[in-house]
């Protein structure tokens, strides 16, 4: 049984320890979930997830701009310990939503609705073949023509493409270079000219497209904000986001540790529990360490965010490079101490070994994650 002793810390009030122990008890029921077609397993989820309630959490309904991100939190922890698709099912429906949730219209809002509570898939579609880490240097195009855009280029690598039912597409509208000529728009799945060219396939298999835009139309009300706001809306949702991915990591490695304190009590090697041997508690003292940590970074950066910060770029990077960077550590402790069953095809470590490994790389890979904890810190000395 996972550690629960974190949910007593200061970062936390009632509210939280009671949706922890109602998504614990779902999660136990459901999870996980049968992985073999993703596409419908996905849908499932999303529609089961939005069924009980539990995706209301992913975007507030009245208009107050970011959701509770300890709550979103604790949500992708919990999730992620039982079936990692599931927790990628319930995070991009915030995601997705993110950028309507901080900056939507009301009438833009509408949308949310739908994803709340189950009824649409949403998709952030930010990456392109050329610009990865690079955001700022996005090629595809939004033409104004009269009460219209039209969108033409690809963007790849979007999870949730091709099951989707609307994408918040950034391209570029030219009011600047770089940075601030970037606009965000809400792209439903059915618009003429937008087309899945390519499913992708990972490592650990989630629903993932290369997307074509060839003469996309959408009403100039599907634009976010203002023309040139693009980059300023990606990165605020980042912000929000990137701390539930180290979450989603803190998750992952609970359960490894959790999977590996049972292993060795049970192992027995040179007539004892593979426990007792002092170099397999340096490794499980070091793995409750490095969790303990992760959780600290996170939900620091959860409840400042909470308190009402505009930004949380430095904690948020802190939480996610060391959540991500250090649950890959944990997980790789617990395959070399379940010895051959750790790379058993199928078992629960081996899949946490093959799910670890993306989060070190979208919504900014560890090393940009470096980047900007240098820039806040030099800025700040
Ligand atoms: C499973 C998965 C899901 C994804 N889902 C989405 C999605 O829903 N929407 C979306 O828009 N994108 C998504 N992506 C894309 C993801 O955001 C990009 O892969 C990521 O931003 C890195 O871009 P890249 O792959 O082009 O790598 P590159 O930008 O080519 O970078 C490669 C590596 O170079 C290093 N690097 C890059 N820049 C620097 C630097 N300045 N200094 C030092 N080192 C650096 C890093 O180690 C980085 O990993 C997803 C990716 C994966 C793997």
């Amino acid at each position: 049984m996972a550690d629960k002793s974190f949910l007593a810390w200061p970062f936390f009030e009632d509210r939280h320890r009671s949706f922890h122990a109602s998504l614990e008890a779902w999660s136990a029921k459901n999870l996980p979930v049968d992985h073999s077609d993703v596409d419908n397993a996905c849908r499932n989820l999303v529609t089961r997830l939005g069924r009980d309630g539990f995706l209301n959490h992913t975007a507030p309904v009245d208009g107050n701009g970011a959701p509770d991100v300890r709550t979103l939190c604790l949500a992708r922890e919990i999730i992620a310990r039982y079936d990692g698709l599931a927790d990628f099912a319930f995070a991009l429906q915030g995601l997705g939503a993110g950028a309507i949730s901080l900056f939507g219209t009301s009438e833009q809002r509408a949308w949310l609705k739908k994803t709340r509570a189950g009824e649409s898939i949403a998709a952030f579609a930010l990456t392109e073949a050329k610009s990865g880490s690079d955001v700022a240097s996005i090629e595809m195009t939004a033409t104004r023509n009269g009460g219209e855009y039209r969108l033409d280029g690809e963007k790849t690598w979007i999870s949730n493409g091709g099951i989707a039912g609307f994408y918040i597409v950034f391209a570029r509208t030219g009011e600047a270079l770089g940075a601030k000529g970037l606009s965000a728009f809400i792209v439903p799945a059915e618009t003429a000219g937008l087309v899945v060219a390519e499913r992708q396939k990972t490592i650990a298999p989630h629903p993932l497209a290369r997307l074509r835009f060839d003469n996309v139309r959408v009403p100039a009300s599907a634009l976010i904000c203002k023309p040139g706001d693009g980059f300023k809306i990606a990165m605020s949702v980042l912000d929000v986001f990137r701390t539930t991915v180290g979450a989603a990591a803190l998750g992952f490695a609970r359960r490894a540790l959790d999977e590996t304190l049972q292993r060795v009590t049970e192992r027995k090697l040179f007539g004892a529990p593979l426990a007792e041997q002092q170099m397999v508690q340096g490794h499980i003292a070091e793995m409750a360490l490095d969790i303990d940590a992760a959780a600290l970074l996170v939900y620091r950066a959860a409840w400042t965010k909470d308190m009402g910060a505009q930004r949380v770029s430095r904690e948020a990077s802190m939480a996610k490079l060391f959540a991500t960077d250090r649950a890959q550590i944990v997980i790789d402790k617990a395959v070399q101490l379940h010895g051959a069953e750790g790379v058993r095809s199928g078992s629960v470590i081996e899949r946490l070994y093959r799910e670890i490994r993306a989060l070190r790389i979208y919504e900014g890979a560890s090393d940009v994650q470096k980047i900007v904890i240098a820039r806040q810190t030099l800025g700040g000395a």
